[in-house]
């Protein structure tokens, strides 16, 4: 039986996607591109990508950019701190390393945001280092190959992926191997219906051997998420300028705006209060069912900023408001 890892390694050299950031083995664009990924599916992060790097092609043109910017930049990708860290970790790059990109695992790991995940599939994509990338993509991966009995993010089941990770990079070209594994969860080795009449290494795969595909990886029963209910208001003033607020209660999405809630705002003020339509946004960690309405004010009240339709376009907004705003113009 040929190797399992020049068999995965021959498969994603043949068949990987032709994606723009895999033309290039350069620090940044791998950064820029491995954060981007990070909860997203490369399709919907692809146009940002392009986007972001011919906006800001290097470390010093990022580190030069408005948070704002890159806030609005960033608009619609979710988990906006991913921005944030970017931006700040490149003006740290400016800083600390004139600008270079770092050169090993351990000095990529101090930059904000990235893990030990990210700082490891920089560094063997980058500089073939030999430092296993494992998520969640790559766990489920393992846990079939290896039929782990474990609940998946135990630690003793992470042990166990952990040192076949390290076996096999051992072994392999880096820089293939990780997005080697990173191609095959994506691709062939889904979460839920995995291609096995298409896998390049079932040979391999226990799970595959005794058709228990559908076990693995074992998996806690999860959390019911919570929900959290807003009224929220869209309030024109005389001038048909619009209320937004900066700052939330809840502390997500810092630096974006949103339209205020019922908590925020003197309904005394407000006149021809219209209820438009109820809508459930749905985040990894909480539900928002919001009822929006519509409003009129003669008073532009504090401590709102009461904006332009245009300026709101030009605004960072959070994207369930923007998505609603852009709707009730279409309407
Ligand atoms: S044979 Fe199926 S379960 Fe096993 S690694 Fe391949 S796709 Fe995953």
């Amino acid at each position: 039986m040929e190797k399992f890892v020049t068999q995965l390694q021959r498969w994603y050299l043949e068949n990987s996607r032709d994606l723009p950031f895999r033309k290039t083995r350069e620090g940044y664009s791998v950064w820029v591109s491995e954060i981007m990924a990070q909860q997203t599916r490369i399709e919907t992060m692809l146009p940002y990508y392009e986007r972001w790097m011919s906006r800001w092609p290097t470390i010093r043109s990022l580190a030069e950019a408005q948070e704002s910017d890159v806030l609005k930049m960033w608009e619609g990708l979710g988990y906006y701190n991913r921005a944030r860290n970017l931006h700040h970790g490149a003006k740290m790059l400016v800083g600390e390393e004139n600008g270079e990109f770092p050169t090993s695992y351990a000095k990529i790991l101090k930059i904000p945001g990235i893990g030990p995940y990210t700082a490891a599939a920089i560094a063997s994509i980058v500089y073939d280092e030999k430092v296993a990338a494992i998520d969640g993509n790559v766990s489920r991966v393992v846990s079939r190959l290896m039929k782990i009995e474990a609940e998946i993010s135990s630690a003793s089941a992470q042990v166990v992926v952990n040192d076949k990770m390290k076996e096999w990079i051992e072994g392999s070209i880096p820089h293939v191997f990780t997005q080697a594994m990173m191609e095959l969860g994506a691709l062939v080795c889904t979460p839920k219906s995995p291609d096995c009449d298409h896998c390049p290494v079932r040979e391999h795969c226990l799970a595959y051997g005794d058709q228990t595909t559908g076990r693995y990886p074992i998996k806690k029963a999860k959390a019911k998420v919570p929900t959290e209910k807003y009224d929220c208001f869209i309030i024109q003033d005389d001038d048909g300028r619009i209320a937004v607020v900066a700052d939330s209660d809840d502390g997500l999405m810092a630096g974006y705006y949103r339209f205020p809630v019922a908590t925020q705002i003197n309904r005394a003020a407000l006149k021809d209060i219209e209820r438009i339509e109820a809508q459930k946004h749905v985040f990894s960690h909480k539900i928002w069912e919001t009822t929006y309405y519509r409003a009129k004010t003669e008073i532009s009240f504090e401590p709102f900023s009461w904006v332009s339709e245009e300026e709101l376009e030009a605004l960072p907004l959070i994207t369930a408001h923007r998505k609603f705003f852009k709707k009730t113009r279409q309407g």
